[in-house]
């Protein structure tokens, strides 16, 4: 994709722009973008306008639509121009054959996610997929945007190139690049850092307990291990944004930014630092893993409706993937922690009973019904193609390793895929990214594609673990609990039965999703509470269950079954051979010993 024009070319390219959008902000606190769409496009009797109901990169249909209000639009001359609605996102403008058409409206922005929009009195965030209509036919055109701030102090930061001697004024190539740039506006701090002799930028709004120069040079860190995975940067310039927030957590991957959300407070435990440092190099890594090197049927967007791929295993789990490992390639943490988190991961994987039900490349197609959407019965039927792709991906790092004594791995497997498909900005095939997979570990997979891609077969950690020297413990804790399969929240002060798993005492017992939890054996119960009560129970204890199902007060009898490990943890094996400290050495960097 084009992204940098040089200068001459963007003023000679923004005096031929036919699309050039204004955003102004002129009252921060009514959270309303007032924006103004000047359109040349030619003499059609209609114009046709849509907002995107998707941002790539999340996937779900939004509907941005729905936060767009104030529609009008106007000749040269300031007349009306009639307009009616053909669907949800579409408005179609009847121009009769004028050459020029302004449009007007205005967005509601209330929404602090990564991906949708925000403004207030402190800033003004947008991601312009949820702001700027695109002209169908026309997606390949160049849009100006120029930007009005509500007051003098207020700066702008985008990946876009400014326009020179134009205030305020952006070009996009196109309407991807222009959806693949988040604008920030307001009186954010900006630091400039170079990382292998390219410059980048750190913008954060909103106050925490950051240390700005240690996520520099952690950043710098990251960028340089996930640099030579890939043989260098592709690209000029690279921002990162981030918004910190009261307990707000997220990430979004932009060609050459990304944005990220954190909890203001969540920078000085070492432990919460380190994961936001593993968010730092999850969307750092996507400008490959997806930005550049993406599946076929990603491309083109369709931001009238969803794009399906069964591929997004690869692109998000393989990511996961690396969050965990480069982070400690890089030094920030140790490989204690490293094997903390993996451990953490298969705890979450194997305490979801939907992981028997959904493949990964299920949960990667259905993502547009299901991830983004959880209902009663989710953890029942869905496993998340985050966190079982990532488990899958060190699975396959693993049997790479392992077949070329260490000489080769997943890493290879990316470069690979870089070279034949991401540089050359085509996108592969699932045909084609598991024969790269299969070609660099030189074994026929067909199988573990069959058990762990497109089945719902356990996997097997001791068969690709062990090999270097580590094995999954199951750890019940020093009280093992009797089981229930009971998901408990509390809400207003009740307490609710939020998830049942499938086939477990709860289930059995007839109690529901939505139900009110009052009672245990007699006595009131609150979620926080149920662990310390089990304590005095065990497996075949029956309790009375006391609840409220639809305001209706009912009792039922919940027989408690086996203990359920409580967590998983990779540790070192009792008597590891030769064999197996050497591969565990050339996977990690130090001795296995070093572990106990
Ligand atoms: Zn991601």
């Amino acid at each position: 994709m084009t992204e940098v024009l040089d200068s001459m070319s963007q003023i000679s390219t923004l005096a031929s722009t036919k699309l050039r959008y204004e955003v102004a902000m002129p009252d921060p606190t009514s959270h309303l973008f007032e924006i103004t769409l000047h359109c040349s496009l030619g003499t059609d009797d209609t114009l046709d306008l849509k907002l995107p109901v998707w941002t790539p990169g999340s996937y779900l249909v939004r509907e941005y639509a729905k936060h767009l209000q104030d529609f009008s639009a106007v000749d040269a001359q300031g007349a009306r121009l009639p307009w009616q609605k053909i669907s949800k996102n579409h408005w179609q403008i009847q121009t009769s054959g004028v050459q020029t058409v302004t449009i007007h409206y205005r967005i509601f922005a209330h929404e602090l996610t990564v991906r949708t929009n925000h403004l207030d009195a402190s800033h003004g965030y947008f991601n312009s997929g949820a702001m700027f209509f695109y002209v169908p036919g026309r997606e390949q055109d160049a849009i100006a945007i120029t930007i009005h701030p509500p007051d003098p102090s207020w700066h702008i930061t985008t990946a876009l190139d400014p326009v020179p001697n134009q205030p305020s004024t952006f070009l996009a190539a196109n309407f991807d690049t222009l959806v693949d740039s988040p604008f920030e506006i307001g009186t954010h701090q900006v630091y400039d850092f170079e990382a292998l002799g390219k410059p980048h930028q750190l913008a954060i709004w909103g106050a925490g307990n950051y240390d700005v120069d240690q996520i520099i040079a952690d950043t710098k860190k990251i960028i340089e291990v996930e640099a030579n995975l890939f043989g260098g940067l592709p690209y000029d310039r690279y921002f990162f944004l981030l918004h910190v927030s009261a307990k707000g957590y997220g990430g979004l991957e932009h060609h050459n930014c990304c944005s990220l959300l954190y909890s203001r407070f969540g920078f000085r435990k070492p432990d919460s630092y380190n994961r936001f440092m593993g968010l730092v190099a999850h969307e750092f890594f996507h400008l490959w893993n997806v930005k550049r090197l993406r599946p076929q049927a990603l491309h083109p967007f369709d931001y009238d409706q969803e794009n399906y791929t069964d591929a997004l295993w690869f692109c998000e789990g393989v990511t996961s993937f690396y969050d965990l490992i480069l982070p400690y390639r890089a030094g920030i943490y140790d490989a204690k922690f490293y094997l903390k988190l993996l451990s953490e991961s298969i705890t979450r994987l194997q305490s979801i009973p939907g992981r028997h039900t959904q493949s990964l490349t299920e949960s990667s197609f259905d993502t547009w019904i299901k991830l983004y959407r959880p209902h009663a019965n989710s953890r029942n039927c869905q496993v998340s193609y985050y966190l079982k792709g990532e488990i899958v991906s060190l699975l396959l790092d693993l049997q790479i390793r392992q077949q070329h004594h260490n000489q080769r791995s997943l890493d290879d497997v990316m470069l690979q895929l870089w070279q034949t498909y991401g540089q050359k900005d085509l996108g592969y095939t699932r045909a084609q990214l598991l024969d790269v997979i299969e070609t660099i570990a030189e074994l026929d997979l067909t199988a573990f594609w069959q058990s762990y891609l497109d089945g719902t077969v356990e996997l097997p950690y001791e068969e690709f673990l062990n090999p270097f020297g580590l094995e999954v413990v199951a750890e019940f804790g020093e009280h093992p609990l009797p089981y229930h399969g009971l998901t408990l929240s509390s809400q207003s002060g009740k307490t609710l039965i939020k998830f049942v798993d499938i086939a477990s005492p709860a289930q059995t017992a007839g109690l529901q999703p939505g139900d009110e939890l009052l009672a245990w054996d007699g006595f009131r119960i609150q979620a926080d509470q149920l662990e310390q009560r089990l304590q005095d129970y065990q497996s075949g204890d029956s309790v009375s269950i006391t609840l409220f199902h639809d305001d209706q007060l009912t009792t039922h009898r919940l027989t408690l079954g086996e203990p359920q490990p409580k967590s998983y943890t990779v540790k070192p094996i009792a008597h590891p051979t030769d064999q197996q400290k050497i591969n565990f050495h050339q996977w990690l960097g130090i001795e296995l010993a070093e572990l106990t």
